[in-house]
């Protein structure tokens, strides 16, 4: 599990490779089990119990769409309300996260998706100038690299390129 998120919400969001249309393409949440691999990466105390997968990951896409949407009515996604449940749950966590980065400014200025293909990672950008691009660079940022560095190469030794 790779956690470059730098919020709990990335993260857990960042289970899932994404298509650019918010379809996931890798799924790394598969069984009950990987939440759990994933809830002791991240440090999180579990307190929920058992877990429906398929809801789970409803939830998850919503929440993906709301940190990229802001704006969308809150009608329209109804998952994500902050339960009264005492302690909170595991969707408690990740809506206080996710609200966090969407209600201040500073936040909401850093967060960004990996420009990679079919990654569709969040981040909050802390990097030197706000320059990041990538989830991480030893992943999709070197494929990019690596492409550019070929269709350089081809179009060098392709007369027509
Ligand atoms: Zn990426």
């Amino acid at each position: 599990m790779r956690l470059v998120g730098g919020r709990l919400a990335l993260d857990f969001v960042n289970t899932a490779d994404w298509s650019a249309g918010g379809r996931v393409v890798h799924e790394k949440l598969e069984v009950p089990e990987d939440l759990d691999v994933w809830t002791e990466a991240v440090g999180l105390e579990r307190v929920d119990g058992p877990t429906d997968i398929a809801d789970l990951h409803r939830f998850r896409s919503d929440l993906r769409q709301r940190l990229l949407d802001p704006q969308a009515p809150a009608g329209e996604l109804p998952d994500l309300r902050i339960s009264d449940r005492d302690p909170p749950g595991l969707r408690d966590a990740l809506l206080v996260s996710a609200y966090a980065i969407l209600m201040d400014r500073r936040e909401r200025a850093r967060l960004k998706i990996c420009a990679g293909d079919d990654c569709g990672w969040l981040f909050i950008d802390e990097s030197r100038g706000a320059r990041r691009q990538w989830c991480s660079m030893e992943t999709c940022g070197n494929r990019a690299k690596a492409r550019r560095h070929y269709a350089r190469h081809r179009g060098a030794a392709d007369p027509d390129g």
